[in-house]
């Protein structure tokens, strides 16, 4: 079978500089050293910083004082950060400066009396985080008819997940410019997404089928597989080659590969590999 790989498949630069940061602390010996919850949404990295000595804390309490806490690219509220340092933790902070540009947007928003409008999955790390960096009126929307729903005292400002669907965040601020005339937008969703996204849209109509390289609980993985079957194309999403089944192919000539923003680039290879090494129809 052909493969066509994405150029932009796996670590993003948050990412990337996330994982160096954790590698660095690993390797000058700080220990104990943990992360607040995995550092990014895949097991064979989560595995790989394990061999390294770092531990998972999914919570704040579950640091011992003194330890080394590393802040995921994804950011924590604030509260979660005073928690950190009241246990006297030493953080080494991984959050991405895209993500860092969003909170510090909403903190500066809300303290000029501005209610704020996030756009994203409510459920998500990041959005979490950016929800608690808001002093005043906040609401966390994910489609224009919750958006239709949300009742929030003007002036308002309104901005979007760092790898939220660029076409589904136009949707949402077209709808709160008419409802709310003089809402601030902000652009926040990072350019390695949206180059993603936008390689993933042509990518899917050049090749036969699409296989979706990432883990289950990544937002940014789950959105290329929602992006690409909007070809009409078989798409396959998987964590790993081991997961690859390669009958749900059968016939494809080309197939098109992408990654997520945390899938390490050995696990693409993998992907690749057995998808190159089958039998071309
Ligand atoms: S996807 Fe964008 S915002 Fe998120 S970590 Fe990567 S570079 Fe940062």
């Amino acid at each position: 079978m052909k493969v066509e790989l994405a150029r932009t498949a796996g670590f993003c630069m948050g990412v990337t500089r996330a994982m160096e940061m954790a590698l660095e602390a690993a390797r000058s010996g700080l220990r104990p050293l943990y992360t607040l919850g995995p550092l990014i949404h895949n097991r064979q990295a989560v595995s790989a910083l394990e061999a390294e000595g770092i531990r998972i804390a999914e919570d704040p309490e579950e640091v011992p004082p003194g330890a080394g806490v590393i802040i995921r690219a994804h950011g924590v509220r604030p509260e979660v950060r005073r928690a950190l340092e009241s246990r006297g933790a030493r953080i080494i902070d991984a959050t991405c400066p895209h993500v860092l540009a969003s909170q510090r947007r909403i903190a500066e928003q809300s303290a000029a009396g501005a209610s704020v409008i996030i756009v994203g999955d409510r459920d998500h790390a990041e959005i979490r985080g950016l929800v608690g960096h808001a002093r005043g009126p906040v609401a966390v929307v994910g489609s224009v008819d919750e958006l239709a729903a949300t009742a929030l005292p003007p002036p308002l400002c309104i901005i979007a997940q760092t790898t939220f669907s660029e076409s589904t965040y136009g949707a949402i601020v077209a709808e709160a410019r008419r409802r709310f005339p003089g809402i601030t937008v902000f652009e926040s969703i990072c350019s390695s997404t949206e180059d993603r996204q936008r390689e993933i849209r042509d990518l899917s109509e050049r090749v036969n089928a699409v296989v979706v390289v990432g883990g289950r609980h990544s937002a940014n993985t789950l959105r290329l597989a929602e992006l690409a079957r909007f070809s009409g194309k078989p798409v396959v999403h998987v964590e790993s080659a081991a997961e690859l089944d390669l009958s749900a192919l059968a016939g494809v000539r080309l197939v098109g590969v992408t990654a997520g923003a945390s899938t390490p680039s050995w696990v693409i290879g993998e992907v690749v590999d057995k998808l190159a090494a089958s039998e071309a129809p």
